[in-house]
């Protein structure tokens, strides 16, 4: 499958990403964000977020699981599932429900709701790389594929 790694030399590199992909964007997008604590995950999704036309602060969503944004034409949702106990929280909240045809969703710590959660179209792999970050994009589809096209050639 389609990976590209791109090194993130500041916060703002990594900022940026998030408002290019965002752009990138042309239908119902999964995008998984895997990395460590402090890796860049929230600002990343900060990013794109604000790029999509949202001007307030994104707060990491850690104790509601999720924060709405309503973005016309999108919905956007931004998980972190970093304290999700037990899965079955995810069915209680309806968590089919997100991923409708409007709908953008960012997930932080996919890991912990796996099984529960549809496909990722696009994850990234965000490391620490001294005080730099890497990140690995991998495309599970021809549309993730697409973006990441699209994100090489801007
Ligand atoms: P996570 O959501 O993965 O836990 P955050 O985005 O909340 O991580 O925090 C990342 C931290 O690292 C922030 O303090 C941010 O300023 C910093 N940071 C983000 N991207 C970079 C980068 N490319 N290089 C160096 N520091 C970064
Ligand atoms: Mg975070």
């Amino acid at each position: 499958m389609h990976s590209i790694e791109i090194l993130l030399a500041d916060e703002q590199a990594t900022v940026d990403l998030g408002y290019k992909l965002a752009h990138a964007c042309q239908r119902q997008t999964t995008i998984y964000l895997h990395g460590d604590l402090g890796a860049g995950k929230t600002t990343f999704s900060r990013g794109f977020i604000r790029s999509l036309g949202h001007q307030g602060n994104v707060k990491s969503p850690t104790y509601t699981l999720v924060e709405p944004y309503e973005l016309p034409p999108w919905q956007v949702y931004h998980f972190d599932l970093y304290r999700l106990a037990d899965p079955e929280e995810l069915e209680f909240m309806g968590i089919r429900d997100y991923f409708a045809a409007d709908a953008i969703c960012l997930v932080e710590w996919p890991e912990k709701g796996a099984g529960l959660l549809p496909e990722a179209d696009l994850e990234l792999d965000m490391r620490y790389h001294g005080e730099q970050r890497k990140v690995t994009l991998t495309a599970n589809n021809q549309y993730g594929s697409e973006l990441i096209k699209r994100l090489e050639l801007c």
